[in-house]
């Protein structure tokens, strides 16, 4: 659906939404960035280089368990692919746990509160970044459609001359495989 950051899936529970499916909290980890309550945080930052604590003090994901952010910070510097894996790991990860905060909320009758509170701290990314994300999204797609319509155009089937048996994925026996 593309709405997946953590401002959007606040907002998007307090209008009802409880469904979300997107790539980026995986894609903004393959490029370095990770999601943290107070916003994202970029880890190639000069600032990173010797910050010995996790990622996000109070996490549990295998990254902020084990590595430091100094060590996440070295290894996007180097471009070692397993600075991807630990990102991505513990994007993913913050991602459940605010699924399970936002739910807690609910049952607890304090969404609305709890909701402003996580507003009020969190940064969200600059406006130019996400219009810019939206702007390749929408190109993307607009690719994606236009090779999609191009397919249909050429498999509209003519019912009077039907090449293809009915029972096509079928085998012998009619089972589907
Ligand atoms: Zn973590």
């Amino acid at each position: 659906m593309g709405v997946g950051s953590p401002e959007d899936l606040v907002n998007g529970v307090a209008g009802g939404v409880d469904l979300f499916d997107c790539v980026l909290p995986t894609r903004i980890a393959r490029n370095g960035t990770i999601l943290t309550d107070a916003g994202r945080v970029t880890l190639t930052r000069g600032g990173l280089k010797d910050s010995d604590t996790p990622l996000e003090d109070g996490c549990d994901c295998y990254t902020c368990q084990h590595f430091s952010t100094a060590y996440l910070h070295h290894l996007f510097k180097a471009e070692e692919l397993l600075g991807y894996r630990l990102a991505t790991i513990h994007n993913l990860r913050y991602m459940a746990r605010l699924g399970t905060r936002m739910r807690a909320a609910i049952i607890a009758g304090q969404y609305g509160s709890w909701s402003r509170e996580f507003l009020a701290t969190y940064r969200p990314a600059d406006e130019s970044v996400a219009q810019e994300q939206r702007t390749k999204r929408l190109a993307s797609w607009q690719s994606v459609r236009s090779t999609l319509d191009a397919a249909a155009v050429n498999r509209v089937p003519d019912p009077m001359h039907t090449e293809e048996p009915l029972n096509k994925d079928k085998d012998d026996d009619g089972r589907d495989d």
